[in-house]
């Protein structure tokens, strides 16, 4: 499953059109619903709001990912790079070959293109951060992150 379809914002939902005002094209979107992280991407329980979806040219995606304590990605790498802005609770972070380091509110992280790493929440916390990303080819998944990975043994 690639993003693109794991957000398939229905087309006729993103065109209706909320008017601020009959002069401009600015426009309130309707809320999508929130969607449940999936089994192949994540461990644990995360759930995901899609923000920000560009039309072309725009390629950005912006969504607010939630993690229940313990939850985190799987190992990945994003084709075009990644920023993170944690807004909640205590979280952790890894890149492939590097060690754990703790994230919390404010923080931001950015991962370039290509660079294998996973984030979730602390044990005890929840986390939620802002994903920022562009939609690019090159995303890749990997394996999900054991209890000894995510533990730093
Ligand atoms: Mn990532």
């Amino acid at each position: 499953m690639g993003v693109e379809e794991f957000f398939a914002w229905e087309a006729d939902t993103v065109r209706e059109v909320l008017p601020i005002s009959k002069e401009t094209s600015v426009e309130i979107q309707p809320k999508q619903p929130t969607a449940k992280g999936p089994a192949e991407w994540f461990t644990g329980d995360v759930w995901i709001d899609s923000i920000a979806r560009g039309e072309e040219p725009s390629r950005a995606r912006v969504s607010a990912v939630r993690f229940t304590p313990s939850a985190r990605t799987a190992w990945h790498a994003h084709g075009g790079g990644q920023t993170l802005y944690v807004t909640e609770g205590k979280g952790r972070v890894q890149s492939r070959g590097g060690g754990i380091t703790e994230i919390g509110p404010g923080d931001i992280i950015w991962t370039p293109a290509s660079e294998w790493h996973w984030h979730g929440a602390a044990p005890d916390h929840f986390m939620t951060h802002l994903s920022i990303t562009e939609a690019v080819p090159g995303d890749e998944w990997g394996e999900h992150i054991t209890d000894d990975e995510y533990n730093g043994r």
